[in-house]
């Protein structure tokens, strides 16, 4: 399934674990992978804690350190840092399910991750059985 997201900042991480766990719901398969994939250059999927909301501010701020948006660089769309951290996330997890749901760990959810927004996004979410 393709699904659509709004984002309303530049950088930006959304919670999207209810959408996989729909998403596996409506596939009616009980046990397998859910794969979520990005299609853009700019952003990318990661899972991380869903718990203390600081966590995500400590990982779009030390992003933010390591590439900064401005350090003279060459693309002249002017997001090149958007680019760079889109690969250093990484634009797809895998997850495996039972008939409980995503086996996440208890601290984990799955985050789109904006890094040049805002903009209406999409992501593919795709559940295999295994
Ligand atoms: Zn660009």
């Amino acid at each position: 399934m393709k699904s659509s997201i709004k984002t309303n900042q530049r950088v930006q991480f959304i919670d999207i674990t209810d959408r996989v766990r729909e998403a596996i719901k409506e596939s009616q398969i009980s046990r397998g992978i859910v794969n979520i994939f990005v299609p853009h250059t700019t952003a990318a999927i990661t899972i991380n804690e869903n718990s203390d909301p600081s966590v995500i501010e400590d990982m779009t701020k030390w992003l933010a350190h390591l590439v900064p948006e401005n350090a003279g660089f060459k693309h002249s769309e002017g997001n090149s840092d958007a680019h760079i951290k889109a690969s250093i996330v990484g634009s797809s997890v895998t997850v495996p399910f039972d008939e409980n749901g995503p086996q996440l760990g208890i601290w984990q959810g799955v985050y789109f991750c904006e890094f040049d927004g805002p903009r209406i996004r999409n992501v593919i979410i795709r559940v295999s059985q295994t």
